[in-house]
């Protein structure tokens, strides 16, 4: 029920945002959506299947407080967040009152290469029109409540 938990906290009468359909091939593609809701953060999404290798294609999603990082070396937080539908690829807009009110615009977007995939690790390749490199993102397994914490580091230049 990958989209459940994104259609539970909307109200598809109120947000302009696509309602979640499943599709079954995705193209690879990546989005960086600065959303400018409660606190700034950065939603960055992965065109990907459900579960590691089957079911629909939905975006894995990630809100990056402080952005994706553009150098080698540095780690920044990353908290997952529900899959969203893959149309929400091109979603920039207001979202009214209600869950993540604010705006949404498209920071940076682009396909990207999977280079290495293991249950809560991802290493791929971005290539964007402002981020191109490799980077690391992976789950930080500390504590039963911080299992939404991921980190991403990016590990070329
Ligand atoms: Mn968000």
């Amino acid at each position: 029920m990958a989209l459940e938990e994104y259609k539970e906290k909307r109200d598809f009468g109120k947000t302009p945002e696509p309602k979640p359909e499943g599709k079954k091939t995705g193209k690879q593609r990546f989005v960086i959506q600065e959303h400018n809701a409660s606190h700034l953060h950065y939603d960055f999404r992965l065109e990907l299947p459900e579960k590691m290798d089957s079911g629909d294609i939905v975006l894995k999603s990630w809100a990056i407080p402080k952005n994706l990082p553009d150098k080698s070396g540095i780690k920044r937080l990353a908290i997952q967040t529900e899959d969203h539908p893959v149309d929400y690829i091109d979603f920039s807009g207001i979202i009214p009152s209600g869950y993540g009110a604010g705006t949404v615009k498209i920071w940076d977007k682009g396909t990207f290469k999977l280079t290495g995939s293991e249950e809560k690790s991802l290493k791929f390749i971005l290539h964007g029109e402002k981020l191109s490199g490799e980077y690391h993102l992976f789950w930080l397994h500390k504590k039963e409540r911080e299992e939404n914490q991921w980190m991403i580091v990016r590990t070329s230049k």
